[in-house]
């Protein structure tokens, strides 16, 4: 099993949930966003209204959860966690609406996933604080206005633009989250260290930071391999030896792509001399579901400048090709 699987082990939610900053303020990294947000939620406190929804776009790891735990913790309001996946019926959110306290915040996970039928009731519940409860069945049922107190959604997507606009726009904040530098990922290990009592040096650390996509799940779930070699193989200590051994063991590259990220080149070079192709063609030549490709491989290897997007499809870069060792056919397009 890949240890940057999204799937992880059993064990990874309680893990992930003992490590997620719980404050803004100790939230590193997305700057941006962070500041944003925090303008948007001190706002809110201050006229002691509920804030604008808030939808938190961006690849997965990279603190979208995180972030909606953290809104409810800086409005001191109650949260409820659901997902898109589990409301594949509009009934299945008038319950979620209908239960709401004044001021909740309502997290939507993968909100790109609902169900069609409750995409419609989510945006008029947005607006108006308002849901229609279906009485009965056939011709004799009928729609009974609901008033909902104010709440405030978050959330969240690795997919924004499968969002219908009517959803999207009911959104007064919109946070983009993005890949995290080495020096980021490396003040949020250290913190992880301490947490889970692992003993790292910051040269480990240094070297686990920059093999991580610039994501924080990735980080922490290698930290913990290491940290595993380290106790088996090793001194214990979590060191720049055990953690070469680890990322090699994991098949975790010099540039921090894993076995799924290589395939992607991989097919794409050899098997479709460079591209473009389309997703889909080369998720099958992967072996991987569409979406798995287009949301986690795919994002990083464009910021990281493998992969070009084209009207035509995905291409090879130069530095696709070379991080293969392999040498571009002359004459291809990219
Ligand atoms: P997403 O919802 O975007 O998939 P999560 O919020 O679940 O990501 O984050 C995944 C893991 O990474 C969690 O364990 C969380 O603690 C950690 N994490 C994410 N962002 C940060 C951050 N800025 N600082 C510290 N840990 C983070």
């Amino acid at each position: 099993s890949r240890v940057l699987d999204a799937r992880g082990e059993a064990d990874e939610q309680q893990v992930e949930a003992a490590l997620r900053p719980k404050r803004l303020a100790d939230f590193p990294g997305q700057t941006r966003v962070r500041d944003q947000l925090d303008l948007v939620l001190q706002a809110a406190k201050g006229r002691g209204a509920a804030p604008d929804h808030i939808l938190l776009s961006g690849p997965p790891g990279l603190g979208k959860t995180t972030l909606a735990m953290i809104v409810a913790a800086e409005l001191e309001r109650p949260i409820r966690v659901t997902s898109g996946p589990a409301i594949q019926h509009a009934g299945d959110l008038a319950a979620v609406l209908s239960s709401l306290d004044e001021g909740e915040v309502l997290f939507l996970d993968e909100i790109h996933r609902m169900a069609r039928a409750a995409e419609e009731m989510l945006y008029l519940a947005m607006e108006d604080f308002r849901v229609d409860v279906i009485v009965g069945k056939g011709a004799g049922a009928t729609a009974i206005p609901l008033e909902l107190p104010p709440f405030t959604v978050v959330g969240a997507t690795t997919r924004s633009g499968l969002l219908p606009a009517p959803l999207r726009d009911r959104f007064g904040f919109t946070g983009h989250l993005d890949f995290y530098a080495p020096e980021d990922l490396a003040l949020i290990l250290a913190r992880s260290a301490g947490l889970l009592k692992v003993d790292a040096d910051a040269a480990a650390i240094e070297v686990i930071a920059g093999r991580s996509r610039g994501t924080p799940r990735i980080a922490n779930r290698l930290l913990r391999r290491v940290r595993d070699w380290a106790q088996v193989h090793g001194s214990g200590r979590v060191d720049v030896a055990a953690t070469q051994a680890a990322l090699e063991l994991f098949d975790v590259d010099e540039l921090g792509l894993d076995r799924l990220d290589r395939a992607v080149l991989d097919a794409l070079c050899r098997r479709y001399a460079g591209g473009p192709v389309g997703i889909a063609t080369l998720a099958v030549a992967v072996g991987e579901e569409s979406d798995t490709v287009e949301t986690v491989a795919e994002p990083y290897l464009v910021r990281q400048g493998f992969i070009i997007r084209t009207p035509r499809g995905r291409a090879a870069s130069p530095l696709a090709w070379s991080h293969l060792g392999l040498t571009a056919p002359a004459g291809t397009g990219i």
